[in-house]
């Protein structure tokens, strides 16, 4: 225990290294140019911060996803953002434990060299919404190879990723006892599909995040790109989707932390009427409620990161850890620009930047009503109400 205490320690300290190298006109710069941080990913990847979940058989760091949530923490407490390559974390777990061995030993040492990105994954279309199971993309076999047909919206980093995890229907809605049987799961290597049968097509967003509509238009791919059982993936992607919310949870935190920090900065520096604003207690008691609220949320973020490394159900958890944090890092948010005045508004004081990256994870990777949704039901047997 006094091992992984130490150890977790000086991760912290060794990533909080390396986001010093990348200061606040690094991602200002970045975010007016909406530009990809392909320096920060090449520095992340290359101290081996995006591998920490691959085992070290594979060349990763063999670590959890509690590790892995302090990467991202710390990212996000430094002012940077994440979201360029957090994906690869979460995506990974699909792969690492449904994938065959033959795909791990291609794909694991790669992707833990850098040399190849798993950072795009694409299960949102435009026509089902949260409504995953309605999802239209299809695969359909045909002798060695799955010929896909369909659209994807708001798939992130689709043009800077080597690879893709899709989600599509195998077999038809109509056809399937459950409406979570017949989707599958592929492992798409984007460095070989033909222009004519895949593209990708950038949206522009409140905040740079590089996400993209992507067409399939009878997009040949080998079969030995199905990860697992045909017709189970919904099941697959449900481990990588708890990793997802318990480290967006973590990011959130980080956020959140580093709202405050600037708040309190500039409470104890700015001077009106002869005296700091932070001695006003409307000014200073906003700031101490979202400090109170990021610690409760980080507190359930910790207890669902365990949960999700000893191998024990935490959905329910995880659900929680991601609501509350982005709850906590919102509130937070909307205190810093309060405390700042005018000059939250300023681009030079990064508040509104942070403040626009931070307001996805109310609705990415999940809304907060499917969360309170989900509580609702499979937590409190309240009744379905969709
Ligand atoms: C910047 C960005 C990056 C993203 N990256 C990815 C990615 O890489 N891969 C990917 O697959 N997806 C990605 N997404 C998609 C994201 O996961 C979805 O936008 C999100 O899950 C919500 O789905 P939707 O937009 O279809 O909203 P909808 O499902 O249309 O819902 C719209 C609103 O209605 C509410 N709502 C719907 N049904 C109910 C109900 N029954 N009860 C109460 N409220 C309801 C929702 O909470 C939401 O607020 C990204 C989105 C954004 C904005």
């Amino acid at each position: 225990m006094e091992d992984r205490t130490t150890l977790r320690a000086e991760l912290r300290r060794e990533v909080a290294g390396l986001c010093a190298r990348f200061p606040d006109d690094y991602w200002r710069r970045l975010d007016a140019e909406n530009e990809y941080p392909e320096e920060f990913v090449r520095a992340m990847s290359d101290a081996s911060f995006l591998s920490v979940l691959i085992p070290e058989e594979y060349g990763g760091l063999g670590l959890g996803v509690v590790e892995a949530s302090i990467i991202l923490e710390e990212v996000h407490r430094s002012g940077g953002n994440a979201a360029a390559c957090h994906a690869q974390m979460y995506i990974m777990g699909t792969l690492l434990r449904h994938g065959s061995e033959e795909q791990k030993q291609r794909y694991l040492p790669a992707i833990a060299s850098g040399e190849l990105r798993l950072q795009a994954f694409g299960v949102t279309e435009p026509n089902s919404g949260t409504d995953t199971t309605r999802l239209q993309t299809r695969a359909v076999r045909d002798g060695d190879e799955f010929v896909i047909t369909g659209q994807k919206v708001f798939i992130s980093r689709a043009l800077h990723s080597d690879l893709m995890l899709l989600l599509a229907r195998t077999t038809p809605l109509d056809k399937v006892e459950r409406k979570s049987d017949g989707l599958s799961v592929f492992l798409i290597d984007l460095r070989e599909v033909p222009p004519d049968q895949f593209s990708a097509q950038p949206i522009e967003t409140m905040m740079t995040h590089h996400s993209t509509t992507v067409f399939f238009d009878n997009l040949r791919i080998p079969a030995s790109s199905l990860i697992g059982e045909q017709d189970r993936g919904f099941r697959y992607i449900l481990d990588s989707m708890n990793a997802e919310r318990i480290l967006i949870a973590a990011e959130c935190v980080g956020d959140g932390d580093w709202f405050i920090e600037r708040s309190t900065r500039y409470a104890n520096e700015r001077v009106v009427f002869d005296r700091t604003i932070g001695q006003n207690q409307g000014v200073a008691f906003p700031i101490a409620r979202a400090y109170a609220n990021v610690r409760a949320a980080d507190l359930m973020r910790w207890q669902a990161a365990e949960l999700f490394d000893a191998g024990v159900s935490c959905g329910a958890e995880a659900n929680m850890a991601k609501m509350l944090a982005a709850d906590a890092s919102w509130d937070a948010a909307n205190v810093a620009i309060q405390t700042h005045g005018g000059y939250g508004f300023a681009r030079e004081y990064d508040i509104e930047r942070k403040f626009r990256e931070t307001r996805l994870y109310q609705v990415a990777p999940i809304s907060t009503n499917l969360i309170l949704s989900y509580i609702a039901q499979h937590v409190l047997g309240l009744p379905r109400s969709f």
